[in-house]
């Protein structure tokens, strides 16, 4: 019930929601419900609300523009003329109602700018079928144009983070877009799955990320444990000695050496569990450091 209830409401609505949300850049939220979206997914994964958005759906294969919008317009615009044919009745007094002419349907304009805006052209006075496999591809480069454009412009180092440790340089594509990460279904125990989450975004809790709360300099942020590096999520994952007698406990993710974005390709339950473990060794280790002066 919930499902067709959702449906039915982002068939009524997302025209609008998915034009605005076309119209935005780097992929920040365009209305108040793609923002309630994001912020639902950012509480799913358990990171922090300055996640930054591109990062954000290319974990969850979730869409900009409120997800499936666009689909459920095309949806609708396949429906509209159909239900224009036949007569329906009113659902509260069963009285007949005149059909409407399906091209004065009012979200049809602003949808078809939404469309226009990924790259689609639709003409409302002629209708065509329209895609979803074309509609689904024509997003997906645009998310990823959208990416590239919020780190031409610098000062974006989480999503540096994760194009260079996560992704991997050289795999940038549109294909990093519109399918959800494995270990979001594979992983069943929460603090696993949130741990991992928040090393793979680098919304994590480590110096690199804290050190951004009180814009610390970048090269300030050195592991407070080891004093070798700044404490960001390969020197946690890969090199600094506090994981150690962690990493001997899972030897079949560190059999080989591995740069950072092959690393975290390997099981995700196990690469779940290693970060899990890490963090509790993490605030172990933190209580027992000497305080501070600020
Ligand atoms: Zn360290």
């Amino acid at each position: 019930m919930v499902d067709s209830v959702l449906s039915h409401g982002a068939e009524v609505w997302g025209v609008q929601l998915a034009a605005k949300a076309a119209c935005c850049h780097r992929g920040s939220a365009g209305s108040a419900a793609e923002k309630l979206q994001l912020s639902y997914l950012r509480h799913l994964l358990g990171v922090r609300q300055s996640t930054p958005n591109a990062a954000l759906l290319a974990e969850t294969g979730e869409r900009a523009g409120c997800g499936g919008q666009p689909n459920s317009g095309t949806r609708r615009w396949r429906s509209v003329p159909a239900a224009c044919c036949s007569k329906r009745c009113c659902p509260a007094c069963s009285s007949q109602m005149a059909p409407t002419p399906w091209h004065s349907s009012p979200g049809l304009p602003s949808w078809a700018a939404g469309l226009a805006a990924v790259g689609m052209q639709l003409d409302l006075q002629q209708p065509a079928p329209v895609d979803l496999g074309e509609l689904g591809e024509a997003a997906q480069r645009r998310q990823l144009a959208q990416l590239q454009e919020a780190l031409a412009k610098g000062g974006a180092s989480r999503l540096e983070h994760y194009v260079h440790n996560v992704v991997g340089a050289l795999n940038l594509a549109p294909a990093m877009f519109g399918q959800r990460e494995t270990y979001l279904d594979a992983v069943r125990r929460r603090q696993d799955r949130e741990a991992l989450a928040q090393l793979r975004t680098g919304s994590h809790w480590g110096a690199e990320e804290t050190g951004r709360w009180t814009r610390r300099p970048r090269e300030q942020r050195v592991c407070p444990h080891c004093h070798d590096g700044i404490e960001d999520a390969p020197h946690m994952l890969l090199t600094c000695p506090l994981y150690a007698p962690l990493r001997l406990n899972f030897p079949d993710l560190f059999a080989e050496p591995h740069p950072p974005h092959r690393f975290l390709r390997q099981k995700p339950c196990r690469l779940a569990a290693f970060a899990a473990a890490c963090h509790q060794r993490w605030l172990t280790a933190t209580v027992a450091l000497p305080a501070v002066p600020p």
